[in-house]
């Protein structure tokens, strides 16, 4: 077995355990629960749940699909998160080779696959995850040059490649934020009512932190078609009011963000979309 498959699949099976970890913070954070303590319990009887019950994907079919105390049914999100988790990692890996870089996808993965499914079920897109997430991609930029794009033309070029790096960082986190809060505050002057969360303006600040300025830019202009187009669609079909439906506008970026990578991403160099 080559050396690339043996890391995949190591990346793979921490990116299941991660996936149960990220399970953890969907439920606790827009709750405002620790994730560290108490140990995982059952949502409905808050019974403790063995080690044993408590493997990632499989125990969710050993299980099938409720709790073992109660009976309750497991959410088909465990699995599906844990499992995702466990793909992107692996596929960092091979995209990306054994460097740094995956290991820096495997964090902005990670990140992402918490916040989509965090807003499919709350509308909640947690600071711990999009402040947190965003303040370490800026400090990953000093550590793991990332190209410079936006920076050629607004930052001093004789500056060292790390400091041209974080400007880089920075100006993609929050030059397309800056932009959402504006539409935002437009949306809300004119009509009365929030149509965008402060949370999907923290949410792209982050994508930009990891990505810079073209990756979240393509990530905001690609989510934001994706869900206009689904949002039309499913009040149309479902009849809901398109007044009062809350799109998930988190997971349509997150969606959005997840797909460059993996398409036009560089092994060794960045996540950068080439365009
Ligand atoms: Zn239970």
């Amino acid at each position: 077995m080559s050396e690339i498959w043996f890391f995949g699949v190591v990346a793979a099976l921490f990116g299941l355990v991660i996936g149960s970890f990220l399970n953890v913070c969907i439920y606790r954070f827009p709750r405002d629960l620790s994730v560290v303590a108490p140990r995982s319990f059952c949502p409905s009887c808050e019974k403790p749940i063995a080690w044993y019950d408590n493997i990632p994907v499989l125990s969710y079919f050993l299980l099938g699909a409720k709790c073992r105390g109660c009976r309750a049914p497991i959410s088909k999100r465990y699995p599906l998160v844990e499992f995702l988790t466990g793909l992107l990692f692996a596929a960092s890996v091979w995209k990306m080779g054994i460097t740094p870089d995956a290991a820096k996808l495997c964090v902005f993965c990670a990140l992402t696959v918490g916040l989509i499914f965090m807003d499919l079920e709350e509308r909640i897109l947690a600071d711990e995850m999009t402040v947190g997430g965003m303040t370490f991609g800026f400090l990953l930029s000093l550590f793991l040059p990332m190209p410079v794009f936006i920076g050629h033309f607004v930052l001093p070029p004789e500056w060292r490649e790390s400091y041209l790096s974080l400007g880089e960082s920075l100006l993609g986190g929050l030059l397309p934020a800056s932009c959402l809060w504006g539409i935002g505050e437009i949306y809300y002057r004119l009509r009365g009512r929030e149509g965008l969360g402060f949370g999907d303006v923290k949410m792209i600040a982050m994508i930009g932190a990891f990505y810079g300025l073209q990756g979240s830019l393509v990530t905001l202009i690609i989510g934001s078609l994706a869900g206009s187009v689904f949002g039309a669609i499913y009040t149309i079909a479902t009849r809901k009011d398109a007044r009062t439906y809350e799109l998930p506008f988190g997971s349509f970026l997150g969606l959005a963000a997840l797909v460059p990578p993996f398409v036009f991403g560089q092994p060794g160099g960045s996540l950068v979309v080439p365009w």
